[in-house]
């Protein structure tokens, strides 16, 4: 079942932290839009309230010399004379590049001031009430298709995956790996973003340049994942390069239909992970521990196998994460 919450506006939102972000195109941010009332629930950093993009992600520099890091729009600025200041405030003096990049975050936020009386809402556009269903989302997506004259085998990887066992949340992002719209370093420089030499790098393994495919797949670390979890199925591969080709050839080791399906949400599984685990790393300075990523993924399908029931396991949760699953994949 999906987890779901109430936001302030009243109506039920899927979490939708680090989902705004993407192309003007991007499904998902063209119709979701964040009303800022009196920003008193509205994350500063986190949320993306000015634009496609978080505040966080498209200056990330300035996020980790932030003092207030989960501060809302209201904890930001205050009222003098009748007009909104920002007062944002920094762990240490800053170096002259960091003075240009708040100048540009200034810049972005001007003209913007905070309207008392009124509170933060999220209006989902696609839905006359404003209100976010599952079904105008795919409509949503299915409309774009249209626009775009997509192939009909795109639109048919999209439909298998919608149609995936697996939470709506996990679809959405493994949907936006696979068509490489995730905001990755490479791709904000591609967009024009400012991204610091240091910041750009994979935060797993330092690699220069962060990219979906080395984060997701290449990354040694990654790749010791993949390796696990493919010894954890008992099945054996030569790796792909390319991520749809990956997520394909994952898939079709499968030789059922019930087989299939386990490991096409065992692919999203643990490429959601490791996207959590990225956005931790880079935004909480959490540090990567191989061991706990592996086992969060066993979890997760534990869980997953409870709600889909991919199989019959009666078992406990130990068992299932020590043993290998490939009689049951047969
Ligand atoms: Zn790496």
């Amino acid at each position: 079942m999906e987890r779901r919450r109430r936001s302030a506006g009243g109506g039920w939102w899927p979490k939708i932290v680090n989902l705004g972000v993407g192309k003007a195109s991007s499904w998902f941010a063209k119709n979701l839009k964040r009303k800022i009332g009196d920003g008193g629930n509205t994350k500063f950093w986190h949320q993306a309230w000015k634009g496609e993009q978080s505040l966080k992600v498209l200056f990330p520099r300035l996020f980790l010399l932030s003092n207030n890091k989960n501060g809302n729009i209201c904890d930001m600025g205050e009222w003098i004379d009748g007009s909104w200041m920002w007062t944002l405030n920094w762990r240490r003096v800053l170096l002259d590049r960091e003075v240009e990049q708040i100048q540009s975050l200034l810049g972005q936020l001007s003209g913007f001031s905070p309207c008392v009386g009124s509170v933060d809402k999220w209006f989902w556009r696609a839905q006359k009430n404003g209100v976010y269903t599952a079904n105008s989302a795919y409509q949503a997506i299915s409309d774009q298709f249209e626009e775009r004259r997509v192939e009909p085998e795109e639109m048919k990887s999209f439909s298998d995956l919608w149609n995936t066992t697996a939470p709506q949340k996990v679809r959405v992002t493994t949907w936006r790996v696979l068509r490489n719209r995730l905001p990755t370093c490479d791709n904000l420089i591609r967009r024009n973003v400012q991204v610091g030499e240091v910041e750009k790098g994979c935060v797993a393994c330092f690699f220069p340049l962060e990219s979906a495919s080395h984060l997701l797949l290449d990354c040694p670390k990654s790749a010791m994942i993949w390796d696990q979890i493919l010894n954890w199925t008992g099945y054996s591969w030569a790796r792909p390069r390319g991520i749809p080709e990956h997520f394909s050839s994952f898939v079709y080791l499968a030789n059922c239909k019930k087989s299939s399906q386990f490991l096409k949400a065992l692919w999203m599984c643990t490429i959601w992970v490791i996207w959590r685990k990225r956005n931790e790393s880079r935004f909480e300075d959490k540090v990567w521990v191989l061991k706990s990523i592996i086992m969060e993924i066993k979890t997760r399908m534990w869980s997953w196998n409870k709600i889909f029931g991919f199989f019959a396991w009666e078992s406990p949760i130990l068992e299932w994460c020590s043993s290998q699953l490939y009689s049951f994949l047969l």
